[in-house]
C-alpha cells in the first residue's frame, strides 16, 4: 500500500502518524490503492482557523492574481491528466478513457469557464442612488462526493478562489486520492498557505462538524439528498449560506418523430456512462406507445455495447460500480423493481465473472409511477422505460418526481423539442442528446438542490452583495 496522505492545513501537509486511516479500495479488484487519514472535529477546527486567517490576504488579492492562480491550477490538471485519470480509475472504477476525457477534461473546462466569468464580472456599479459592490462570501466549506470527484471539487474551488474566498475541502472518503494530487498542484503553483485546506475523513466525523462550524460562511455540498438535508439543517443553526447539488431521476422524453437509433444511443449513453453514477443521468425513458416495442428492441440491442469490462482497458465503456457498498445498493434496487412488477428486458442481478462490483447494463419496461424504480435514484446502470399516449401525459410523467435536476427531449423537430423542454421542471434539459455544458448554469429544481454551479452563476454563488447608499456618483467610470 502506498503512503497515507495527511491533511493539508495552513499550507503544511500534516504527518498521518498515529492517526486513524481510511483505506481506498479499487472496486475492480478489491486491492487497496492508497489511504488517507481519517480526520475529526479538531482537524476541522484547525482547518477553518487556517482558512479564516488566510481570508483577508486572499480577498484583497487583485482579480488578475486570482485568475493567474486558477489558470495555473487548470494547467496543472492538464499536465497531470494521465496521473489523475489513472488515480480516478483506481479509486472509483471509472473507465480510463472516460476518466481522461470526461472526469479530468470536464474539470479543466470547469475552471476555464469560471475564469471567463470572473473576467467579465463587474465588482462595482451604480444602481439607483447606490454604489453596489460584490465581496467574497468568506470561508467556504466544500463537501464533495465520489462520482465525478475532480469535477465537483473544481466547480467549488474554482468559483470560490476566483471570488476571493478561502476554502476547507472535505473530499469523499471513497475517492479522496485525486484531491491529494490537487493539493500538490496548489502547493506547486504558489497558492498562499491556508487559502485551500484539505481535511480527509468521513461524513459524520468531518463533514458534519464542518457544515455546522460557526466560523464557516458558506457550505457548498454535492451529494445525496438525504445528506444535503442534514447539511442544510446543520448550517441553519448559524444561518449559514448553503449551495446544494443533490440527486436526480431525470426523464428523457422521446417524441414520436425522434430518430430511433440516435435517441436510444443517446439515452443509454446518459444512463450507463460512469456505470450510471451520474447525478444528471437520464434514467427514465418516456416513449410513445406507438413506437415503444421498437424502441425497446433497439435499446436491448444497444445495451450489449455497454457490457462491463476492466476499467484500465482503453476500450471499456463501463467499469464496476465505485464500491462494494454501491454495488449492494444497486442490486437491491433491481431486485425491488422485479418484485414490484417492472418487466426486465435485459440485465438484472446475475453476477458477472469479471468481478464482484460489476452490474450488467439493465433495462426495465412498463415501469409505473407508483414503482420505486420510477421515483428513486438508483445511481447505477438501470434504465426505466414508461409508455405514454399524449404529449401532456409525457410532460406530466417527466415532472412527476421529487427531483428536478435534468431532462432530455428527442425529436426531428428542434422547435417542438424546445417547447417540451421549456415545460420540464428541471435545472437543465438536453435537446437530441446535448450533454453537460459547463459554461451554462448547472443545478436542480425541487429536491435536486439549491443554487447553481458552473459559469457565471456558479462564480456569483461565492459573492456577497453590498449596496452603499448615496454613493452612486462615486462609481469610477474609467
Ligand atoms: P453522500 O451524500 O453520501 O456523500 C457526499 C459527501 O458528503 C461525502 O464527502 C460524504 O463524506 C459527506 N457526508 C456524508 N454524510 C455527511 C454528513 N452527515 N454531514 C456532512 N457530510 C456528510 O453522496 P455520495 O454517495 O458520495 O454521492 C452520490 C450522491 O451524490 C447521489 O445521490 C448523486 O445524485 C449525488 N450527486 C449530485 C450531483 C449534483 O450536482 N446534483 C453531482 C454528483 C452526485
Amino acid at each position: 500500500m502506498s503512503a497515507v496522505a495527511g491533511h493539508v492545513i495552513g499550507g503544511r501537509v500534516e504527518s498521518p502518524q498515529g492517526c486513524a486511516v481510511i483505506e481506498v479500495v479499487n472496486p475492480a479488484d478489491g486491492a487497496v490503492v492508497g489511504a488517507v487519514v481519517s480526520g475529526d472535529a479538531g482537524d476541522v477546527d484547525r482547518a477553518v482557523a487556517a482558512a479564516r486567517a488566510a481570508l483577508p490576504g486572499w480577498a484583497a488579492a487583485p482579480m488578475e492574481e486570482r485568475i493567474r492562480i486558477v489558470e495555473a491550477l487548470a494547467a496543472g490538471l492538464d499536465e497531470h491528466r494521465e496521473r489523475l485519470a489513472a488515480t480516478l480509475t483506481a479509486e472509483m472504477g471509472t473507465p480510463i478513457a472516460f476518466a481522461r476525457a470526461a472526469q479530468v477534461g470536464v474539470a479543466i473546462a470547469d475552471l476555464r469557464q469560471l475564469i471567463a466569468a470572473a473576467r467579465e464580472h463587474v465588482s462595482a456599479e451604480a444602481v439607483s442612488n447606490s454604489l453596489v459592490v460584490t465581496e467574497p462570501v468568506g470561508v467556504v466549506a466544500a463537501i464533495t462526493p465520489w462520482n465525478f470527484p475532480l469535477h465537483q471539487i473544481m466547480l467549488k474551488l474554482g468559483g470560490a478562489l476566483l471570488a476571493g474566498c478561502t476554502v476547507v475541502l472535505k473530499p469523499s472518503e471513497v475517492a479522496p486520492l485525486n484531491a491529494v494530487i490537487v493539493a500538490e498542484i496548489l502547493d506547486a503553483i504558489g497558492l498562499p498557505a491556508g487559502v485551500v485546506d484539505v481535511v480527509f475523513g468521513d461524513g459524520p466525523a468531518v463533514g458534519e462538524p464542518l457544515a455546522a462550524h460557526p466560523d464557516v460562511d458558506m457550505v457548498t455540498f454535492t451529494g445525496s439528498r438525504a445528506v444535503g438535508e442534514r447539511i442544510a439543517r446543520a448550517a441553519s443553526a448559524t444561518v449559514t449560506r448553503v449551495a446544494l447539488e443533490l440527486g436526480g431521476k431525470s426523464a428523457a422524453v422521446i417524441l414520436d418523430d425522434a430518430p430511433l437509433e440516435a435517441s436510444v444511443a443517446g439515452v443509454l449513453a446518459s444512463c450507463f456512462a460512469n456505470a450510471g453514477q451520474t447525478c444528471a443521468a437520464l434514467t427514465r425513458a418516456l416513449v410513445p406507445e406507438t413506437i415503444k416495442s421498437r424502441w425497446e428492441d433497439a435499446a436491448v440491442a444497444a445495451a450489449q455495447t455497454w457490457m462491463p469490462g476492466d476499467p484500465r482497458d482503453e476500450d471499456t465503456r463501463m467499469g464496476p460500480l465505485a464500491s462494494a457498498a454501491q454495488h449492494s445498493r444497486v442490486v437491491a434496487h433491481i431486485t425491488r423493481a422485479q418484485e414490484e412488477g417492472a418487466r426486465l428486458l435485459v440485465g438484472g442481478t446475475q453476477a458477472l465473472e469479471i468481478g464482484e462490483a460489476y452490474v450488467r447494463p439493465t433495462i426495465f419496461t412498463d415501469v409505473d409511477p407508483d414503482m420505486a424504480l420510477f421515483r428513486d435514484e438508483v445511481f447505477g446502470p438501470v434504465l426505466a422505460i414508461t409508455g405514454y399516449r399524449t404529449i401532456d401525459e409525457a410532460v406530466a410523467l417527466a415532472n412527476d418526481s421529487d427531483y428536478g435536476l435534468s431532462g432530455g427531449v428527442w425529436s426531428a423537430d428542434e422547435v417542438r423539442a424546445l417547447e417540451i423542454a421549456l415545460r420540464l421542471r428541471t435545472g437543465t434539459v438536453g435537446i437530441n442528446g446535448a450533454g453537460l455544458d459547463v459554461g451554462a448554469p448547472f443545478g436542480g429544481y425541487k429536491q435536486s438542490g439549491l443554487g447553481r454551479e458552473a459559469g457565471r452563476l456558479g462564480f456569483e454563488e461565492f459573492l456577497e452583495v453590498k449596496s452603499v447608499m448615496g454613493a452612486a456618483h462615486l462609481v469610477k467610470t474609467s
